[in-house]
């Protein structure tokens, strides 16, 4: 289990203002930098964190996401009020996985390990920079360009 990848998931009973706060100082920074790099007013960061913010529209939400290097399912979660399951995590089998479709529901198993068809060590992050796989309607790994499937 990955310390860092646990902490970044929203905690039970954790507001949505609370969380983006715990994030944005986890990664050490100020609200001014999470507005710039969240396309964001340096207000409406602030609104966020004093709890004022309720909904998230998807143009901000994908914006936080990107900013605190977060999945925007886990903004999408807590700003709905449901708890992030830990089958939130992807996996896939590296080799059974098609490239742009939804994972198999069995991959994301929390307790899963291998591939049920082939058997194969189920991959949750990228094989060349090591970042969690964000989502798999990406083919490629946002950070570094590395094909998730291996051709
Ligand atoms: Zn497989
Ligand atoms: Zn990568």
């Amino acid at each position: 289990m990955n310390t860092l990848e646990a902490s970044h998931a929203p905690a039970p009973q954790e507001s949505l203002a609370q969380y983006i706060r715990r994030i944005r100082t986890t990664l050490g920074l100020s609200q001014r930098d999470l507005a710039e790099r969240a396309g964001l007013h340096l207000q409406s960061v602030g609104k966020l964190e004093r709890g004022k913010t309720a909904k998230l529209n998807r143009k901000t939400q994908s914006g936080l996401a990107q900013a605190l290097q977060l999945p925007v399912e886990y903004l999408e979660a807590i700003s709905r009020g449901l708890a992030v399951a830990p089958a939130a995590v992807i996996k896939f089998c590296p080799y059974c996985w098609i490239p742009g479709t939804s994972p198999e529901p069995i991959w994301t198993h929390p307790r899963a390990k291998h591939c049920f068809l082939c058997g194969t060590a189920l991959c949750s992050r990228c094989s060349q920079c090591q970042s969690s796989i964000l989502s798999l309607s990406h083919r490629f790994c946002p950070y570094c360009g590395k094909a998730y499937k291996p051709s």
